[in-house]
Formats: structure tokens, C-alpha cells, sequence
């Protein structure tokens, strides 16, 4: 009786979001504190470990924990550690795709590699064998890697630049390279290099596949915070506009696109649990961070390095989920007339 009650209390308020738009009101007055209520609720949860395939990703601090939710005007509601940075590995995955996609439109991901979940993990020689690299998706490794090979530039440096400033424009800020990290997984990359040189070999990478394992481990290597997390997410909640900076990043067009293929594969072989669970289009990295977006209504990140079985944050998917429930984020939920 008594959480059926709470459950309906819950619904009205959401309801009120929606039927009414204010959404941002209604944020201002319990935002903060379903946000708050989350971390407390997760702060000492002791699952799951950190990656240690990458050596360097065993060392960071298990204990960080931060949450950050943004809204598509702006407001900022955060909780624990938004300051500390962790490496966005595959995060990156998203903002390199959507570079492609507005330099050379979005036929070219579905032409080139295709946006089905591969059923496989995502560094996964088997899938590319299977469909012969066409039925990858930007989201695992091999579809990622001939995604940064897509890149526009004439030179290495031109194309990181064009990574580089893309990400950091969706952040909101200047966002560096954690050497230590790059250093340690460009020494242990070889499973990604044979599975650019297998999709070269496919046709799907049309030249220098060592060259992109290179430039996309540095993009993994990428350091962000939570607050840079929920700020991308919230530029792409936003359909492409920073809701932080006021800067349009990329075209609105090519949003749904994004989010289809994040909801298809960003939680690697969860993604569909996750979405049972959310309605939210997502993406992890194995550094420990994820993101999510309810598109038109806010973007949230945590960041949490332990992992599970899946290579999904636990402490982040628990807490994006929770929050995101609370706050009415679920796409596929609408009220009934
Ligand atoms: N740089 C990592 C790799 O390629 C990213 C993996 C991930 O976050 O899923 O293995």
C-alpha cells in the first residue's frame, strides 16, 4: 500500500512535467535531492573490479564516485566526486561517430559498417569474420576504429584535431590526453590492431589501419570528468546544442541517428537490459564512466570504475537508472490522455 502510494505520487509528478513543460520547475524543486539520494544510496556498494586489460586502468581509485545531471537549459545538479578524471575509452565511440556523420552524413556509418548489434563482445574477430565487417556497429571496436578512419584530415595531426575539438566542444572545455593511459594501452593494443587489419582487409577501412588503432586509443585516452560527461550528454539531449556553452556542436538532423545506434550497442552485451530498464540511449567505457540521455529533457553521467561482467560501470548504471526513473527520462513511458 504504502509504495503504491509513493509510486503514484511519483507518476503525478512526472505527469506534470510533461503535461505542463515544466519540466525545469519541477527539476529546481527535487532534482538535487533524487540526485543526492542516489549517491548516498550507492556510495558504498563493493561490486564488481576495474578493467585491468588496459594495466594502467587497475591503478585508478576504485573509490571514485561521481554523478552529474544536466538539463537541456542548463541547470547543473551533481553529487560525490564531478572533479576527478577517468579515461572516456569507448564513450569516445560516440562523439568521433557523430564528427563522421556531420562531415559526411549518416548514410556513410550504415553504408560502411553497418548498425546492428554484432551478439558479439565488442572486440569481437568472430563478428568481423561473420558478416565480413559489414554488420558491425560504431559503438564496438571494430566499427569504432574504421569510424575514426573515416575522420576528415590530411594529416594525423589534422585528424585528431578534428577529434580533439569536437569532443571538446561538446564538454564545454579544453580536454587533454591521459599520457599514462595512452602510453599503457598503446602497448597492449594488438587485439585492435588485427581487428582494423582484418577490416582493412575487409574493405571497410580504406587505408592506414595502424595509423586509426593509434589515433582512436588516444581518443580513449581522452581525460573527462562526470561534469564533462553529462555536459556531452546534455549537448546531445539538447539535439546538438551545449545547453552549458550555448555553442551548436553539430547539426540536430543527425541526433536520432546517434542515439539509435548508442541505444543498439552502448552497453555492450547488456544494452538491451539497459534499455528494458531505462529507455535511455547510453554508452560506457570501460574506464569506469557512462553516460545517457532523455532526449529534449536532460543528460546524466557517473563515474565509477568498477565493473561487471559486461564492462558496465555498477555503481553508474545504478544510479543513472534510479535517477533517470525518478525524473520521468524514460522516452518509451508516455502518460496516457
Ligand atoms: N580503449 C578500449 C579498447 O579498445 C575501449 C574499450 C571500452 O571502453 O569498451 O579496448
Amino acid at each position: 500500500m504504502m509504495s503504491c502510494k509513493k509510486f503514484i505520487i511519483g507518476k503525478m509528478l512526472v505527469a506534470g512535467f510533461i503535461v505542463t513543460g515544466l519540466f525545469t520547475q519541477a527539476h529546481a524543486i527535487d532534482v538535487d535531492a533524487v540526485v543526492k539520494a542516489a549517491y548516498e544510496k550507492y556510495k558504498d556498494l563493493d561490486e564488481g573490479a576495474n578493467a585491468d586489460y588496459i594495466p594502467a586502468l587497475a591503478k585508478v581509485d576504485s573509490n571514485l564516485f561521481g554523478i552529474v545531471v544536466i538539463t537541456t537549459d542548463g541547470k547543473i545538479y551533481s553529487a560525490g566526486d564531478v572533479a576527478s578524471e577517468v579515461s572516456i575509452q569507448s564513450i569516445s565511440k560516440v562523439f568521433t561517430m557523430a564528427r563522421v556523420m556531420e562531415d559526411s552524413g549518416t548514410e556513410v556509418i550504415t553504408e560502411n559498417m553497418g548498425v546492428d548489434a554484432t551478439g558479439q563482445v565488442f572486440n569481437s574477430i568472430v563478428a568481423i569474420e561473420q558478416y565480413q565487417g559489414q554488420e558491425m556497429n560504431p559503438m564496438v571496436n571494430p566499427g569504432a576504429i574504421a569510424t575514426t578512419s573515416m575522420v576528415k584530415g590530411s594529416s594525423e595531426k589534422e585528424i585528431w584535431k578534428n577529434i580533439i575539438d569536437t569532443y571538446d566542444d561538446f564538454a564545454g572545455r579544453k580536454l587533454t590526453v591521459m599520457e599514462d593511459i595512452y602510453t599503457s594501452e598503446a602497448a597492449t593494443n594488438q587485439r585492435n590492431q588485427a581487428l582494423a587489419m582484418l577490416m582493412y582487409a575487409y574493405g571497410r577501412i580504406e587505408k592506414a589501419p595502424i595509423e586509426a588503432t593509434d589515433i582512436y586509443t588516444r581518443q580513449c585516452s581522452v581525460g573527462v570528468n562526470a561534469k564533462d560527461l553529462a555536459t556531452m550528454a546534455a549537448t546531445l539531449a539538447n539535439g546538438g546544442k551545449n545547453p552549458v556553452t550555448g555553442k551548436t556542436v553539430v547539426s540536430h538532423e543527425i541526433i536520432p541517428e546517434i542515439l539509435a545506434v548508442m541505444a543498439t550497442a552502448g552497453l555492450y552485451d547488456d544494452s538491451g537490459q539497459w534499455l528494458y530498464k531505462t529507455g535511455l540511449p547510453a554508452k560506457s567505457g570501460v574506464g569506469g564512466g557512462i553516460l545517457a540521455v532523455s532526449p529534449g529533457k536532460f543528460g546524466i553521467a557517473a563515474i565509477s570504475p568498477p565493473l561487471d561482467a559486461a564492462g558496465n560501470s555498477i555503481r553508474a548504471q545504478r544510479a543513472i537508472a534510479d535517477i533517470a526513473n525518478a525524473l520521468g527520462g524514460n522516452p518509451y513511458d508516455p502518460a496516457p490522455k
